[in-house]
């Protein structure tokens, strides 16, 4: 979903270059020295105002994030977050999600999540969901072999499609939550839309899935 432009959000992005990547292109390949450490790299595609990878940050200074959004305002809201937590373990990256190659090395990346993804419930976007299998080659591709992807969302249509993509892709399910707020999940972290949503009543779906 579009969000409304907010003023001055690209100057607030390339006034805090430690944190937001602003040449990724040359990021590929040297991402552990971007960090200064060995540590694990997790990324959220699509991490909108930045909720959960910040507070995933938090949860786990052993793990380093890389929160991606397309657009520009919702990732500055994500900056914002970044700032106030202290964390350090975090990058912010400002591509679309189909073009990770361009950024990351074969294998450079650990674990992918996808939260809330934009449905787009119409037959002709199929190809423009995030767990279509174009997005499937690209994830696969920077992640290690059988590198894991985990996803949530409240969208039962996408989610439905999404099992059946991760399938039809050859991946395996490792685990899936048909109300994972009524699960004994430990640990979760909750993104903007996730509270919205839930808050409506309206279950949320959760899976892992690996190469
Ligand atoms: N994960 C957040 C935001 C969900 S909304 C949450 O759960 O609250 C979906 C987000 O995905 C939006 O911020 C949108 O800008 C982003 N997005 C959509 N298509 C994308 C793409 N191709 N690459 C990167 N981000 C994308």
């Amino acid at each position: 979903m579009r969000a409304r432009r907010r003023k001055g959000a690209e100057e607030h992005l390339a006034n805090n270059p430690h944190f937001v990547i602003l040449n990724p292109e040359d990021a590929k390949g040297h991402w552990r020295e971007i960090f200064g450490n060995d540590k694990p790299i997790h990324i959220e595609v699509g991490s909108g105002k930045g909720a959960f990878i910040t507070g995933m940050a938090l949860q786990n200074p052993d793990i380093n994030y890389i929160g991606i959004d397309i657009q520009v305002s919702v990732l500055s809201y994500a900056l914002d977050k970044v700032l106030a937590s202290g964390a350090e373990n975090i990058r912010l990256l400002q591509v679309d999600g189909s073009s990770l190659t361009n950024y990351f090395a074969d294998g450079e990346i650990d674990l992918l999540y996808l939260n809330f993804s934009d449905p787009w419930p119409k037959k002709k976007h199929t190809k423009r969901r995030l767990t279509y299998k174009t997005f499937l080659d690209t994830y696969k591709q920077i992640l290690p072999e059988h590198g894991e992807i985990h996803f949530k969302t409240d969208n039962r249509g996408l989610f439905e499609y999404s099992l059946a993509s991760f399938s039809q892709y050859g991946m395996i399910l490792k685990q899936v939550w048909l109300d994972l707020h009524a699960s004994d999940f430990e640990g979760n972290v909750m993104t903007e839309y996730e509270k919205k949503f839930s808050d409506k009543g309206q279950v949320i779906y959760r899976v892992e899935a690996h190469f």
